[in-house]
């Protein structure tokens, strides 16, 4: 299929977008200095082009969503056929459509084992929302209604909401509205590089562990409900905990009788090589919240998936669950997520990332190694960093404060013709899923050279003088 070329005014476009538009998680006095922000207008494949003229290559999957690739003209068909037949109803009040009931049923059978049902949303935010509200319900009708406590890992990430930034464990983003709300309790997360550095693994991963095990104990383990955590930590900056870390966490949550919740937002949907994050790490959560690669990113649409002993109670108990939003079920959006499993069914993405790309990707990633700023380089799956360090050898920063270096590198990187993000001083990258070897090597190419590039302007970074 060809869309035409539109000419979008981009000078006008970036006049408008300063007097009226507020971006999300933007600085808004940079938006001004940059004069408005960088317009993308078309995309296709894994690139994306701005209104420059610029063709970039997409290292971000959007924001870690487009998992299928751009330009998909049977994702628009699935949502133009839906929109003529049924745009909209709700699933208030004992009514549905037929598109969220058959996504739930194929969201069930990917999920397998005991998650049997699946509540929909519109947001990775409010997914966790609902496990909040859903997890302190469960335990109310289970007759302990003092479980109310999650237990989450500093630099988590679990969306922007009140609920989500709560649960999250970015210190920055609790400073603004005054929060977590009470009721969440953040441990140390399973950072080896930063929070481990040359320790061994199996006692880093000892050590990360205890200090779960350690915070349900001071709580009090009848006053917890659940423990909720990213597969591997996506925003946080591509964070993959040890082996041995998340089966020791199920361990403990089964001990102390506690939910285990997994946030597969980013993980979910084949970006680990399997549909969802935990079946890489073998392990049997009780709900999880998934979002971003479900539509991959074509509409908004998330879901909670719920375990068979959970709904049981709901089902025995009785009693509305007040909670629902009214684009929960939406048929549009889960007809376009229904489409888009059928397309990485059919294209085999899911073992296509697991068996070949995965493992091209942490190879590509591993050639950097030679360069006097790579600390590290780590993947898993289509998901990966590389970590920028002063010292080779060691894991100290420019002038020895995290983020300096990364937001120099990532600039580059984009004048270069790739889009990464810079988390601190990481380099992260999470490419669709449809990445060929070429593209891999033509994205890890541009690292290569905005790293060497970047060198002696990091070299030469003085100390901001203090007014
Ligand atoms: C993006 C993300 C969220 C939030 O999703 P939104 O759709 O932005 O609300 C939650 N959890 C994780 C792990 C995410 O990456």
């Amino acid at each position: 299929m060809t869309v035409p070329i539109r000419n979008h005014d981009i000078a006008e476009l970036k006049r408008l977008d300063l007097a009226h538009h507020l971006p999300a998680q933007t600085d808004y006095k940079l938006q001004q200095t940059l004069g408005g922000s960088r317009i993308i207008t078309r995309a296709d494949g894994v690139y994306i082009h701005d209104g420059e003229g610029h063709q970039i290559l997409d290292g971000m999957a959007g924001l870690w969503c487009v998992n299928v690739g751009y330009g998909r003209q049977e994702l628009a068909q699935a949502a133009y056929d839906q929109m003529l037949e049924l745009p909209y109803y709700n699933t208030f009040f004992k009514t549905a459509s037929p598109p969220p009931i058959r996504l739930a049923a194929k969201i069930a059978e990917k999920m397998g084992g005991h998650l049997t049902h699946v509540f929909f949303n519109s947001s990775g935010s409010e997914a966790n929302d609902t496990v909040f509200r859903l997890a302190r319900h469960y335990w109310k009708l289970k007759g302990q209604p003092q479980r109310t406590v999650f237990i989450s890992r500093w630099n988590a990430y679990h969306g922007s909401t009140v609920a989500g930034v709560s649960l999250g464990g970015m210190k920055y983003m609790h400073e603004q509205g005054d929060l977590p709300i009470p009721g969440v309790e953040h441990v140390m997360q399973p950072y080896s590089f930063n929070e481990g550095f040359g320790e061994d693994p199996a006692a880093f991963c000892a050590r990360a562990v205890k200090a779960i095990e350690d915070r349900i104990v001071a709580v009090g383990p009848e006053n917890v409900a659940a423990f909720i955590g990213e597969p591997v930590q996506g925003a946080g900056g591509v964070i993959i905990p040890p082996d041995g870390y998340w089966p020791a966490v199920e361990a403990l949550c089964r001990k102390y009788g506690i939910l285990l919740v997994c946030d597969e937002v980013i993980c979910g949907y084949g970006r680990l090589g399997q549909w969802f994050g935990h079946q890489h790490y073998g392990i049997k959560p009780d709900m999880i919240a998934m979002a971003k690669g479900l539509s991959s990113g074509y509409l908004p649409i998330s879901a909670v998936g719920v375990a068979d002993f959970i709904v049981d109670e709901l089902k025995d108990k009785g009693g509305d669950f007040v909670h629902g939003f009214t684009y929960s079920g939406h048929p549009t959006c889960c007809a376009v997520a229904l489409k888009n499993i059928e397309i990485m069914e059919r294209e085999g993405l899911v073992e296509r990332t697991r068996q070949d790309t995965g493992p091209y990707l942490a190879k590509a990633l591993a050639t950097l190694n030679d360069l006097p700023l790579v600390g590290e380089t780590r993947s898993l799956g289509l998901i990966g960093a590389v970590e920028i360090v002063r010292e080779k050898g060691t894991n100290l920063r420019f002038l020895d404060k995290e983020g300096e270096a990364g937001p120099v590198v990532r600039d580059i990187c984009i004048r270069n013709g790739l889009m990464v993000r810079a988390i601190r001083d990481s380099l992260v990258c999470c490419p669709p899923l449809i990445i060929t070897h070429a593209e891999i090597d033509a994205l890890v190419a541009i690292l290569r050279k905005s790293l060497i590039e970047a060198e002696p302007v990091l070299r030469a970074l003085k100390p901001e003088a203090k007014a």
